[in-house]
């Protein structure tokens, strides 16, 4: 909550905040998400305008959670903008109204970070994710040949994976026998 007591009803004024707060609660719900007590610094500029205050400003926080492929823990440095007008209550309807002296940057703050929270996190971009056989991580043994799997029904999803090209040219094969004979 930022005090707006010095600039409203005064179109054209406008100040420049700086807060840190702890996240107040956990924030999203994938994979990753803004662990409860995360400090979120927001850099905000309040201007005066006709309607009310709007509020343009940067957010910085850090994301925890779990990588989607092979879920190892990461986090992550968040950096999102954000922009909200704050109208004067009995204007014109708006997500959010100037609060007597004040106006709260929370909901809009969150929702910035929320949808830029990415809904498919990974450690890093080329993360190979988990060997299907033995469920470790690849990329802890990179270079090296996954092992043979054991579950006869990972077999078939390697056959899939690896001779699929091979396949699809076989049977393109096949289509040219069958034609030429
Ligand atoms: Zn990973």
């Amino acid at each position: 909550m930022i005090p707006i007591r010095d600039i409203a009803r005064k179109p054209g004024e406008m100040r420049e905040h700086s807060i840190e707060f702890p996240a107040p609660e956990k924030w999203g719900e994938g994979l990753v998400s803004i662990a409860e007590g995360e400090p979120v610094v927001v850099d905000v500029r309040l201007e005066s305008v006709h309607e009310g205050i709007l509020a343009t400003g940067h957010v910085d926080t850090e994301y925890t959670g779990v990588c989607g492929r092979c879920l190892t823990d990461i986090a992550e440095a968040v950096q999102v903008e954000f922009q909200e007008l704050f109208a004067y209550p009995g204007g014109e309807a708006t997500d959010f109204e100037v609060q007597d002296d004040h106006v709260d940057l929370e909901t809009p703050v969150r929702d910035a970070i929320v949808l830029s929270l990415p809904f498919q996190p990974v450690c890093q971009p080329d993360c190979p994710g988990l060997d299907p056989a033995t469920g470790e991580r690849l990329a802890d043994n990179a270079g090296s040949e996954p092992r043979a799997p054991i579950d006869p029904r990972w077999a078939a999803l390697q056959d899939y994976t690896s001779d699929h090209d091979e396949a699809a040219r076989a049977a393109g094969r096949d289509v040219e026998n069958t034609e030429e004979s």
